[in-house]
């Protein structure tokens, strides 16, 4: 299958568009609301018989491991997140090395089996970040997105970009990019999130139709918070932070549905060429 499915396992009060009005240390006072959420999308990727990609954050795995269990028991793959959700491009190579070796540890100890996939907090990637998760093991990392209107994202500088969707940017590691619409000389994301929820769902089908006949793969991302439109509101911050964040949350559900009717997913997991066997600890 050429369309890929994955989901970034967070709560609402994670993300870095309210950041300006909650921090980290505030987390636990903060209703958890992620269970519901990702209950909600199990139930319906099981009516369309759709396995996915869970990226999932250590901070969720560590408060919910029962869920983290579910998500895998059902034959997704369980990929990592990080553990704090924090700008890669913020941190020290020491810190990133604790972050994500820290949830890796504790993905694999929850689920029994072999976590070989990332993706970096808001697409935050960095040339150093790639060389220490091929050093821990990862087979890939899945969050390069080459869109230069969008300050926040991270890039690449020292690896070979090339004209694919999946490539090896190093030896037995892959590179699996988000997926863009190319308008005249502009990248636009076309991949899910915002995106998804701002244009109207027949423009959005008909880009990736047009993105699947050009290139090897197109890739999806969600986040459990964009189903859940009864999450609370948060005022105090930027006014282009609030609309990322709560533009048609009410769609999410129903504009979901007909994408998983339009088109037939895989997990990242099942396109990356040598870890096919072996997967087990
Ligand atoms: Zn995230």
């Amino acid at each position: 299958m050429k369309a890929l499915l994955s989901v970034d396992v967070e709560d609402w009060f994670q993300v870095e568009n309210l950041k300006q009005a909650i921090n980290r240390e505030s987390w636990p006072r903060y209703e958890s609301r992620v269970e519901k959420n990702i209950y909600l999308i199990l139930k319906i990727l099981d009516e369309r018989n759709t396995k996915a990609t869970f990226f999932v954050l250590g901070w969720i795995a560590e408060k919910h491991p029962g869920l983290i269990k579910q998500i895998y028991s059902q034959g997704h793959e369980i990929a990592c997140h990080g553990y704090n959700h924090e700008l890669v491009y913020s941190l020290s190579s020491d810190k990133f090395y604790e972050d994500v070796s820290s949830a890796k540890n504790l993905l694999e100890d929850i689920i029994g089996d072999r976590i070989i996939g990332y993706r970096a907090p808001n697409f935050s990637i960095t040339d150093s970040a790639i060389e220490i998760l091929s050093s821990l093991d990862f087979k890939y990392d899945s969050s390069l997105f080459p869109i230069i209107l969008h300050n926040r994202y991270g890039k690449l500088k020292n690896f070979p970009v090339k004209n694919a969707s999946v490539f090896e940017i190093k030896k037995n590691f892959f590179q699996v990019e988000l997926s863009y619409y190319e308008l005249l000389n502009l990248k636009l994301p076309w991949a899910g999130g915002f995106y998804f929820r701002f244009i109207p769902y027949y423009i959005f089908n008909k880009g990736i139709n047009s993105i699947l006949n050009k290139k090897d793969y197109y890739l999806f991302y969600i986040h459990p918070w964009e189903f859940d439109p009864w999450q609370p509101r948060i005022k105090n911050i930027k006014l282009n932070y609030r609309l990322r964040h709560y533009t048609n949350l009410h769609k999410t559900e129903y504009k979901f549905k007909r994408l998983l009717q339009d088109f037939r997913f895989s997990p990242i997991r099942d396109i990356i060429p040598p870890i096919k066997e072996n997967l087990k600890l």
